[in-house]
């Protein structure tokens, strides 16, 4: 058989869900199955209930007379990660006890399968690349924009990695010397005015700081609760603070895509991420604009910027495309 007519085990590996599934050579996601992830039980917990549910989906599969078998497993995980030797790393929003947990191996050894672990988001550029909104570019790059902001860079039709398989952190580069801090420690990276944990802590400190309109009702209504969904709600609705938030969001993005732009001469720049997908053409039309005016001339009228195509899918379909580019070329 091809290579390209076979069929993997996907794993989406995230802070709040497990989601597993088939995914067959066409991009075509079967079988899907979830569960909340068990991060308050520690690390093993989650290796555990992640080979539990790659177990079930696999038999579900076979249990279709025309289910082709799954031959390899392809892992989408919350970075940073090592995607050599399949450990994650520290990412930030798992929990203190999740440090340098091996997962690829003992999803192997559990399955009886070859397995390869990346990045969220860089498993997520690979899906859009094959299957979504980058489909045919071999330079571009991946954006995602919910309550932190990742990156994958697409060049010359292979994922950048680095020699740590680090690279392509988009969230982090710099847009405002002394602004905010970040969530890595440093002050002024995109995630930390643009990101969903970012919106949702302006609009804290504003109204601890005594600002009127919709926020201070919203925020006693939500509590804890209180995120970037209640600014955006209050922006639409014409609240002078809110829309003043997100000004600042959309424009410190728009100042990012010209850096990128310039520095990497994309095809396409690809957004995906709850917020920037509930914020739609309002988050990408001032980008492109910006882009216009400040970027250089020749990559500032190439580049397209688009929203992803994949949805919450991306992170399965991305389990096909990794295997393919790690084990099957
Ligand atoms: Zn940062």
């Amino acid at each position: 058989m091809e290579t390209g007519d076979r069929t993997v085990l996907a794993l989406d590996l995230g802070a709040t869900q497990i989601r597993v599934a088939v995914v067959t050579p066409d991009g075509a996601v079967h079988s899907r199955r979830n569960v909340d992830t068990p991060i308050r039980d520690g690390p093993d917990a989650v290796v555990a209930s992640c080979i539990r549910e790659l177990q079930a989906v696999r038999a579900a599969w076979e249990a279709r007379a025309d289910g082709a078998q799954a031959e390899a497993i392809g892992i989408s995980a919350p970075g940073p990660v090592d995607p050599s030797r399949g450990v994650i790393l520290d990412p930030p929003n798992m929990g203190p006890r999740f440090r340098d947990v091996a997962l690829a191996e003992p999803v192997a050894a559990a399955l009886g399968l070859p397995t390869v672990l990346d990045r969220d988001t860089q498993v997520a550029a690979l899906a859009e690349g094959a299957h979504g909104a980058a489909r045919g570019c071999t330079d571009f790059l991946y954006l995602t924009v919910s309550s932190g902001i990742g990156g994958a860079i697409v060049s010359d039709g292979h994922l950048l990695r680095g020699p740590d398989g680090t690279a392509g952190e988009l969230g982090h580069i710099l847009v405002d010397r002394g602004g905010p801090p970040c969530g890595c420690g440093a002050r002024g990276h995109l995630e930390a005015i643009a990101a969903g944990v970012a919106l949702a802590a302006r609009a804290r400190e504003a109204v601890a700081g005594g600002a009127g309109g919709m926020l201070p009702g919203l925020l006693a209504d939500r509590g804890a609760a209180f995120g970037a969904r209640e600014v955006a709600l209050a922006d639409e609705a014409g609240d002078p603070v809110a829309g003043g938030i997100l000004a600042d969001a959309r424009d410190a993005f728009a100042q990012a895509c010209v850096s990128l732009v310039d520095t990497f001469n994309p095809t396409r720049i690809v957004v995906g991420g709850s917020l920037a997908r509930n914020q739609g053409e309002r988050w990408l039309q001032p980008a492109r604009d910006r882009v216009a005016r400040d970027a250089f001339r020749v990559p500032g009228q190439r580049v397209e910027i688009l929203a992803a195509e994949l949805g919450d899918d991306v992170g399965l379909v991305g389990g096909l495309e990794l295997v393919r580019a790690r084990l099957w070329t």
